[in-house]
């Protein structure tokens, strides 16, 4: 079994207090790895190794265009490596290794878009009007950059969030999920070869109350940027208020699926499947909430119902299977009782409902895709993200009340609208308290698109052009150009 140490200033170095975590496969149900167990003292060295990179090591006396070049190197060494890594996520957390060979091609271009924006981010002069002054900005790095990242996707996550900030000139320290840290330790392993200096990306492994918590509460971290759960994010953002860091959060979602008459239903009721059982709904974008307009909402049942009993479970190493385990233990309990909760609420399930068993289900980790008919939103199956492949159908009258539904939830990250009329595209799309509207599709990513949401799913825009601005802080520069001291100082020119 492969022991992986923390990355630290450029080497794979122990943790100080020697302990170490068992990374499983959920696959199989077994330990395949084990990972550091950092503590208050390893983020002390990482925080300082990455400080001194980016304030006066090779980082920060590097000119941008070189530090560009350097990141569209990452991306060759992301893409030399993509299959290796890509079984490795798989292995690690379950998800399907043809997606995550997706993934890991969309790493390496992110990484490239990123290089090319690290020599164009530039202040401006203003023609202040002031005598005598000549007035300019800058936009400095905001310092250094945690990164705290959920077990989904976390190569993905620690991608989003250490390029920008490194095409800023900040440097990193990744703190990855304990549940699936392999992935970037792998790639932190790979980044001497592209050149990057040591300090820049550090990766502290361990759990989320000890390094996670030891990394929020550094007085040398100037941002975080976190993906997991609300429960957390809030926990972080009120810590993280008492220094004032500067703090991104993308959380969860119990996003709404919404299905009208004049849909091509073949397609609607493909998204419909995909966006709630693909990845066994651990997806932050999970189409949770099906709402279905009334007048079809029968034909529309039976042929999701259809599309959902040829799911195929299994192995993620399998071209053929749709649907891999449940990552974790505890997601896995909690996906259980959800569906409790939303049988005793007096939901009807119509498909699914328990754990699924059977040949080449080895790990005891796989949840039948599982509906609900006769959803309220008000159920707390309609209202609590579960994270898990469970489907909630509920009936909406017009596009009135499919906007009033949608929006009476916290969460605000994803929608997806169903019309051949794109006059009702638009409507909803304005309407729809989201940060991201989905027209006739569904899990349609793109690095160079913001993504992030609205209410209770997060704060800030990762990715496209904008989200270099969260690792940014502006700088106002005025100087004198008068010859001469003034008449009386007292008084501003
Ligand atoms: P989580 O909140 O349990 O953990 C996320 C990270 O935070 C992990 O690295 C964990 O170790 C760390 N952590 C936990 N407690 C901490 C603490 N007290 N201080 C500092 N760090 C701490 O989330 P998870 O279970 O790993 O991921 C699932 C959640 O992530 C879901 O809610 C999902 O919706 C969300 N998610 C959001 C997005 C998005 O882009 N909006 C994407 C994927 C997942």
């Amino acid at each position: 079994m492969k022991k992986y140490g923390l990355y630290i200033d450029g080497r794979e170095v122990d943790p100080q207090g020697g302990e170490w975590l068992e990374t499983v496969d959920p696959y199989r149900g077994e330990a395949w790895a084990s990972i550091a167990r950092g503590g208050a003292e390893d983020v002390d060295r990482a925080v300082a190794a990455a400080r001194l990179a980016m304030t006066k090591g090779a980082w920060a006396t590097m000119s941008a265009t070189k530090r560009g070049k350097v990141m569209r190197s990452i991306g060759d060494v992301v893409a030399k490596n993509a299959v290796r890594l890509a079984e490795i996520e798989a292995r690690d957390n379950g998800k399907l290794l043809a997606e995550m060979h997706g993934q890991l091609a969309a790493i390496s271009e992110c990484w490239y878009y990123y290089a090319g924006l690290a020599d164009k981010i530039q202040g401006s002069s203003v023609p202040v009007e002031k005598p005598d002054t000549f007035a300019f900005t800058t936009r400095e790095p905001i310092g250094v950059v945690a990164a705290l990242t959920a077990w989904n996707s976390p190569l993905w996550f620690a991608t989003v969030k250490a390029a920008p900030a490194m095409a800023a000139g900040c440097s990193v320290v990744v703190k990855p999920s304990e549940f699936a840290s392999v992935s970037t330790l792998e790639f932190a392993a790979l980044l001497k070869e592209a050149g990057v200096p040591d300090g820049v990306f550090n990766v502290v492994t361990g759990l989320g109350h000890e390094a996670g918590a030891a990394l929020v509460e550094h007085r040398d971290i100037a941002k975080i940027t976190f993906t997991g759960s609300d429960v957390t994010g809030t926990r972080i953002y009120e810590t993280a208020a008492r220094t004032l860091k500067r703090v991104s959060l993308e959380l969860g979602g119990k996003s709404p699926n919404i299905v009208f008459a004049d849909a091509d239903l073949d397609l609607a009721a493909a998204g419909v499947v995909s966006g709630i059982f693909g990845a066994a709904g651990q997806m932050c974008s999970a189409g949770s909430r099906l709402l279905i307009e009334k007048s079809i909402k029968e034909e529309f049942t039976q042929k999701l119902l259809q599309m959902a009993k040829n799911i195929r479970l299994g192995d993620p190493m399998d071209p053929a299977t749709n649907v891999g385990p449940i990552a974790t233990p505890p997601q896995f309990q909690k996906v259980l009782h959800y569906i409790a909760v939303a049988k005793e609420d007096g939901a009807r399930c119509i498909l699914g409902g328990k754990p699924a068993v059977g040949p080449g289900l080895i790990g005891g980790q796989f949840v039948e895709p599982t509906i609900f008919d006769g959803v309220t939103n008000g159920m707390r199956i309609a209202q609590e993200e579960v994270f898990g492949p469970v489907l909630s159908i509920i009936e909406f009258d017009g596009e009135e009340q499919a906007v009033e539904i949608a929006n009476d939830v916290d969460f605000g990250l994803v929608a997806a609208v169903w019309t051949k009329s794109i006059g009702r595209a638009l409507r909803m799309s304005k309407s729809l308290e989201v940060g991201t509207v989905w027209i006739n599709t569904y899990r349609t990513y793109s690095y160079m698109m913001p993504f992030g949401g609205m209410k209770r799913s997060g704060i800030g825009r990762e990715q496209g052009i904008e989200s270099v601005n969260e690792y940014l802080e502006t700088k106002s520069v005025f100087i004198s150009t008068a010859e001469g001291a003034p008449a009386n100082a007292f008084v501003q020119r």
